[in-house]
């Protein structure tokens, strides 16, 4: 939607600029930071709808800002990361960024994603369940508030990211059934994202991590080899 502000913290000079040009095209309203200590500082104060957040970063790390803000907003974070290995310190310390992309990445997969991450948080914000939709969902010792955006386990709140909760109701709203990652990524990121299936793989690895009694070898959310993933409750 026009108008919607992005803040955008990234050293590199060009591609600070190519990006500002590129969402500014696109109607967004742009900020822009260089460094994390600027960056962070401006997510507190412009109040940005979606944050485009590079790792490597002078004075504070991408990594550290996004673990900061997301304490404080909901708000969607975009990580970049310069290696493939990054991610897995993006998803590995559970940091709670929405997305990542790996540079080099092509603007209009970047705007892709942008569209995609901006749609589902107005989406969060603004639909209501539908009346039929039970308010509380079990599965054995997991209760999920869809009213609220509480889950908890054994009682005790898990601290989920907006994606997490969304991959946890779809799974326990769906029992038993078979999900493909494409599957998956159609229903929580939206049909036109050019995503791959290790998003779905990555986000799986987080939840399990907070509702599995031993992560490495999962009682709730099983892998079907070859297909993809099923709740057992
Ligand atoms: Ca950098």
């Amino acid at each position: 939607m026009p108008g919607e502000r992005i803040l955008v913290i990234e050293d590199e000079e060009n591609l600070l600029e190519a990006l500002r040009y590129n969402l500014q095209k696109e109607g967004y309203q742009v900020v822009t930071a260089a460094d994390g200590e600027k960056g962070l500082a401006l997510a507190r104060e412009a109040k940005p709808d979606l944050l485009v957040l590079d790792i490597m970063l002078p004075k504070l790390d991408g990594l550290e800002v996004c673990r900061l803000l997301r304490r404080e907003a909901d708000i969607p974070i975009l990580m970049l990361t310069a290696k493939a290995e990054e991610v897995d310190r993006v998803v590995g310390l559970e940091l709670g960024a929405d997305d990542y992309l790996t540079k080099p990445f092509s603007m209009r997969e970047l705007l892709a994603r942008i569209r995609a991450l901006l749609r589902r948080s107005r989406m969060v914000s603004e639909v209501a369940p539908a009346p039929s939709t039970p308010k509380v969902i079990k599965a054995g010792d997991i209760e999920v508030n869809l009213d609220s955006h509480v889950a908890t386990l054994k009682g005790t709140p898990l601290e989920l990211t907006p994606r997490e909760f969304d991959l946890l109701v779809l799974l326990m709203t769906n029992k038993g059934r078979a999900f493909t990652r494409d599957q998956v990524l159609e229903r929580l990121w939206g049909h036109d994202y050019i995503g791959d299936s290790r998003t779905v793989d990555v986000h799986i690895r987080w939840l399990r991590e907070k509702i599995e009694a031993d992560p490495g070898s999962p009682g709730r959310i099983i892998t079907i080899r070859g297909v993809g993933y099923r709740f057992e409750g």
